[in-house]
């Protein structure tokens, strides 16, 4: 069977399909992109995803170029041609093509393009078993709440964690301060049991993951708090995970090559890992 893409109102052979060369995506990174996990033929937080997606266009003075509810059933009808049941979905929307120029075109009509394919998700005992993270200088731009299909420092940092063997990069502002992973939030359980991820004011991604997990996790008795912490404090805390879309929640069990707590996934993160692997499951429904 061949993927099938959605682009621009057309569902395409994935091999075959394309947009212009004077896309505004390719040229200028003018676009925004989500990504959703898709979980027993659900999408996992989807009108969290659409608002995001609606926020991050409102930044770039866009408007959705297809209504809210025509992009969900082409997603439905992008899943099912793909016979995605576990997986993901990625939506990407750019200004469009134009004659290469800085100023927004008049006359552009936005490019919209979804793909999906099959995951199998990791449900198994090789993500309990944690992951590294290596830090690197936050070098990008100061609107990193919008989730911009400009990549390239994420993808850097990404490249740089792979080289040295780790799973993820963690950012750090100038103070020392971590602000997130290169493609995931970043977390630790402080002494006291609470968990501590960075605020929204400080120029990160507010994603979607982080968002269900401070629910689910308040919702459970669990002390959340939404502050910056060091490189320092994080190597000293006795437990530290990341959460994304694509990782759900994953324990971070080396910093830098230092071992966080005893080295092993500690008892907050798996509880919170469970939590959201129930929600993922269809336990509860974020509206
Ligand atoms: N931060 C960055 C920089 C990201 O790219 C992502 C993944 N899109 C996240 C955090 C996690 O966001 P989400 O939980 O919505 O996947």
């Amino acid at each position: 069977m061949s993927r099938i893409a959605y682009v621009n109102g057309r569902y395409m052979r994935h091999d075959l399909a394309h947009v212009h060369v004077e896309d505004r995506g390719y040229q200028f990174s003018d676009g925004v992109y989500e990504v959703a996990a898709v979980f027993a033929g659900r999408v996992i937080d989807e009108e969290p995803h659409l608002d995001r997606l609606e926020r991050s266009l409102r930044e770039l003075k866009m408007d959705l170029p297809i209504p809210r509810g025509a992009l969900k059933l082409v997603t439905r009808e992008v899943l099912r041609r793909n016979r995605v049941r576990d997986g993901m979905v990625y939506l990407q929307v750019t200004r469009g093509a134009a004659t290469r120029d800085h100023p927004f075109p008049e006359d552009a009509e936005g490019a919209v393009v979804l793909t999906a394919r099959s995951v199998q998700w990791p449900e198994t005992a090789e993500a309990d078993r944690g992951a590294e993270v290596v830090s690197i200088p936050d070098g990008r731009w100061g609107r990193c709440d919008v989730k911009s299909v400009s990549l390239l420092p994420n993808v850097l940092a990404k490249q740089e964690a792979r080289e040295q063997g780790a799973y993820e990069a963690w950012f750090v502002d100038p103070q020392g301060r971590v602000t997130e992973g290169s493609s995931t939030n970043a977390w630790i359980v402080d002494d006291a049991g609470r968990v501590v991820t960075r605020d929204l004011e400080s120029n990160i991604l507010g994603g979607i993951t982080r968002q269900t997990v401070i629910r689910l996790a308040r919702e459970a008795g669990i002390e959340v708090v939404e502050r910056a912490f060091t490189l320092a404090e994080a190597q000293a805390a006795p437990e530290a995970f990341l959460t994304s879309t694509t990782s759900f929640v994953r324990a971070i069990v080396r910093i830098d090559g230092q071992p966080v707590g005893n080295g092993e996934p500690g008892p907050v993160t798996l509880r919170l890992r469970d939590l959201y692997l129930t929600h993922c499951r269809g336990g509860r429904r974020n509206r």
